[in-house]
């Protein structure tokens, strides 16, 4: 589909682009959003056992919320007419000090506050917002690779999945991409101010470097035997590790791998999953060798999240900096994201904090225009 001119375009649809469309539209002004990728959610992405998008999944990226700390995002949820349920934490932990040392049992202490996962998986907010929003607006497999201002706005070429290049105008832009990977990827004409380059250079993109791993079972084993599923080790390969199930009851759990993504990738995919697979039957009993499907997600190695400087733990995007948006581009351009948000950065609520500002200051600046 070709893209018509649109006053605002927004480059992104994962949490921030949608809710920053959302508020533009609610504000009666025209929006275009234009995604790299050949689906919409960014960093949320639910699935089936398969890997295929699904409404009723797995969250490979995003799955938690805080509404009692992350009010905006509770609100949105109740505004949408989503449920969320309490991430499944009754029965023992399992500790994992040393290897040559077994597992080690503990009551579980109560979890505050509580995580809060939704039914059907994150993407269900992704599905609720896009529903929200005039059908044709949002424009899948366009990726955005140059945006220059000219006299009457701002010009933005698309990268098309055949091969060819389309170009579209739009009086305003606010880019909803990691601002590590938006420097890296997009070229700006005139040139970004070098403090700005410096600050989304320096701005590592929230969990990039990481990678999740599921395991998919008939029966919730772990739970009948009082496990909650969590578990935390320094042995490996998962760090971290929770019960998946989904609200339905499809049984499963999940880890964060504690290995960095150059050594994921020296090792490869077949190994990291039977040392999965191995290390959840030390915690939770033979039983966890048997997954009727796994599901596993490098999150580095997806090059619409990452860059090559997200293959080091880089830590957590920070509220305190310079301007995000500096020189001449600060009459056509914002930032949403959830980097760049001011009180949440990297969370999912960061991402509606980051999208809420930067339409503010656009539709400050479409006022003023006219
Ligand atoms: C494994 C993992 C677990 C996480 N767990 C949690 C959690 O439990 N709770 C929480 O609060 N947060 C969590 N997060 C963080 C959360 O997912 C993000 O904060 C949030 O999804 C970011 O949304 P966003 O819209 O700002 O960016 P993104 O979701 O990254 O969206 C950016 C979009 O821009 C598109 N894009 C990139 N370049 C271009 C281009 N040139 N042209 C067009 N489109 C482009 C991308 O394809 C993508 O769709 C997790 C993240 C990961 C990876």
């Amino acid at each position: 589909m070709k893209p018509t001119a649109a006053t605002v375009v927004i480059i992104g649809a994962g949490l921030s682009g949608l809710y920053a469309a959302r508020l533009l539209h609610a504000a009666g002004i025209g929006v275009q959003i234009l995604e790299a990728r050949d689906r919409v959610g960014g960093r949320i992405l639910s699935v089936d056992e398969e890997g295929r998008p699904s409404e009723d999944g797995f969250d490979l990226g995003a799955s938690w919320i805080w509404p009692r700390m992350q009010p905006a995002i509770g609100a949105l949820v109740d505004e949408l007419g989503l449920s969320g349920f309490t991430q499944f934490s009754e029965g023992d932990v399992v500790f994992e000090r040393f290897s040559r040392e077994g597992p080690l049992r503990h009551a579980g202490p109560r979890q505050d506050p509580q995580s809060i996962r939704l039914v059907g998986g994150m993407s269900a907010i992704v599905r609720a917002l896009m529903a929200s929003l005039p059908e044709d607006c949002i424009q899948c497999e366009a990726h955005v690779t140059r945006i220059a201002l000219a006299e009457d706005g701002v010009r933005l070429t698309i990268s098309l999945p055949g091969g060819g290049e389309e170009e579209t105008h739009a009086s305003q832009v606010i880019t909803a991409v990691p601002p590590r990977l938006l420097e890296a990827t997009v070229q700006f004409t005139p040139a970004l101010e070098p403090s700005t380059t410096d600050r989304w250079r320096s701005t590592p993109t929230w969990m990039a470097p990481h990678a999740k791993f599921f395991a998919l079972y008939d029966r919730p084993f772990w739970r009948e035997a009082g496990l909650s599923g969590t578990a935390q080790s320094v042995v490996g390969p998962l760090m971290e590790i929770h019960d998946a199930t989904t609200s339905s009851g499809k049984p499963g759990l999940f880890g964060f791998l504690g290995m960095g993504p150059d050594q994921r990738s020296a090792i490869g995919e077949a190994v990291v999953t039977q040392a999965c697979i191995e290390q959840l039957a030390r915690i939770f009993g033979p039983q966890a060798l048997q997954p009727r499907a796994t599901l596993y997600k490098d999150w580095s190695k997806d090059p619409l999240t990452a860059t090559s400087a997200d293959r080091g733990f880089g830590g957590h995007p920070s509220a305190e900096g310079s301007a995000w948006v500096t020189g001449a581009w600060q009459r056509r351009l914002a930032l949403a994201g959830s980097e760049t948000s001011a009180t949440e950065p990297g969370f999912l609520a960061g991402a509606l904090e980051a999208a809420r500002c930067a339409v503010t200051d656009t539709l400050q600046r479409i006022g003023s225009s006219n």
